[in-house]
């Protein structure tokens, strides 16, 4: 044993009893704490720290919430980013999340003390949302969605679907995997790049389940290339539901993303199911939704799958509030004026070379990301920095992800709410004087 006291471990149950890691305990579970003080202990023992420090060090160490997720600052100038979480959600989304964390009302009708219908004054937002529907549900993601479809309308049976929308969704997940998955037998029709009404009506069949049109959200075919609106597809079809997935979750069309589609135009249009993400443009929660005819939707309300799909009451809450509250953040984000943003750009780096870094304000790309609207750079503005800011900032606290062209490091601040700008000059100072 050393004689330095400096370097005598602590004993865990007194680490344990030090009031402000009691405190820390009850907010974080007991549990993490012991790890953090184990750590502690090896780094006394490994003469890395003296024991006086223990418990600071302990402190230091440990997360802010008893989860490992960080909040992270994404100015890598894609909106809806998956790697990212997507969609950050509204303040009126997360509160309502909050409210409903505890004991809520999600399937009791208070007045009369009987079970409810699950999170109807969400279908409602979404029925208001989007008129052309008669009915809905929600489900886990947009996969989901599709493969309740799937299931309930295709399971051994045809699914009728173009060759140019057999689309691999990202991270190597394809949709004619997850559709074939259910038992549904794909029946695919025309080339690559051009399909007909002609084909679609070839390939009808008494066993035909459905014809699906899918949304290829993150690429285009240019050239000699035809595809069937949903309008004159659904005008051939008679008894054959028509689904449309249109992917990012547009309500309505939006004037500076002509080309994609939204699923009141869809609907208007003559589907009869339209599935999209909730957590792609419509700037709300994880979330798939299913809108359109109310005896298609009650089909697959009533089938067994549907139970596994479903979503619980954060996000039910979440997706309301996105409807009915104010503007979500990515909706936000796309509509912020370029002039603002550099503006921001300027402001951002005028107080950064004041400190003595190197950034200047410069002109920038932005994207919608998630799949969205990949032909459609929208116009921002970013602080450029020296390239080997890209991996500090990644590393530093709070976490600022970036990205480097032409051998600098750009912060995009289309992806940043304007409230983020003070946040994102402090995480950068402080990885200077670190
Ligand atoms: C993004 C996307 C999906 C997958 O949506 P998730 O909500 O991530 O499951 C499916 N179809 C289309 C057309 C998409 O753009």
């Amino acid at each position: 044993m050393s004689a330095d006291p400096r370097r005598q471990v602590p004993r865990t149950d007194t680490l344990l009893a030090d009031p402000r890691l009691r405190a820390v305990g009850e907010r974080l579970g007991r549990g993490l704490v012991k790890g953090a003080v184990q750590r502690v202990q090896q780094q006394i023992r490994d003469g890395e720290l003296a024991s006086p420090q223990a418990v600071d060090a302990v402190l230091a160490s440990l997360p802010g919430t008893a989860s490992s997720l960080r909040p992270v600052l994404n100015a890598t100038g894609v909106l809806v980013h998956t790697n990212l979480g997507r969609s950050p959600l509204s303040p009126a989304a997360v509160a309502a999340i909050t409210a409903a964390a505890g004991t809520t009302d999600v399937e009791l009708d208070l007045a009369t003390g009987r079970r409810g219908p699950r999170g109807e004054a969400a279908i409602t937002a979404l029925l208001d949302a989007v008129p052309a529907a008669e009915a809905a549900i929600v489900v886990n993601n947009c996969a989901a969605a599709l493969a309740l479809v799937a299931t309930a309308l295709g399971q051994g049976r045809e699914l009728v679907i173009a060759r140019g929308e057999l689309v691999e969704i990202g991270d190597g997940f394809r949709i004619p995997d997850l559709l074939v998955s259910t038992g549904a037998r794909l029946r695919e029709v025309g080339t690559t790049n051009r399909v007909t009404l002609a084909d679609y009506r070839g390939a009808l069949a008494t066993d035909t389940g459905a014809v699906l049109k899918v949304h290829p959200s993150n690429f285009v075919v240019r050239g000699f290339t035809r595809a069937v609106e949903v309008a004159e597809l659904a005008s051939a079809l008679e008894d054959v539901p028509l689904v449309a997935d249109v992917g990012s979750g547009l309500l309505r069309p939006h004037p500076l993303l002509p080309d994609e589609p939204d699923l009141q135009s869809t609907l208007a249009a003559g589907a009869d199911l339209v599935l999209a993400s909730g957590d792609k443009l419509l700037g709300g929660p994880q979330a798939g939704l299913v809108l359109g005819r109310a005896d298609l939707v009650q089909r697959l309300r009533r089938h067994p799958l549907y139970r596994a799909l479903r979503v619980d009451k954060t996000t039910l809450a979440a997706l309301e509030a996105t409807l009915r509250g104010p503007l979500p953040p990515v909706q936000e984000m796309l509509a912020a004026d370029v002039d603002g943003l550099r503006a921001r750009a300027r402001a951002l780096a005028g107080r950064l070379a004041e400190a003595g870094v190197d950034a200047v304000a410069v002109d920038a790309e932005a994207r919608v990301g998630g799949g969205g609207a990949p032909e459609h750079p929208l116009p921002s503005a970013a602080v450029s920095l020296p390239s080997s800011f890209a991996e500090r900032l990644r590393r530093g606290s709070p976490p600022v992800v970036g990205y480097v062209e032409d051998g600098r490091t750009l912060l995009n601040l289309r992806s940043v709410p304007p409230s983020g700008d003070d946040e994102l000059g402090t995480a950068v100072l402080a990885v200077v004087d670190g």
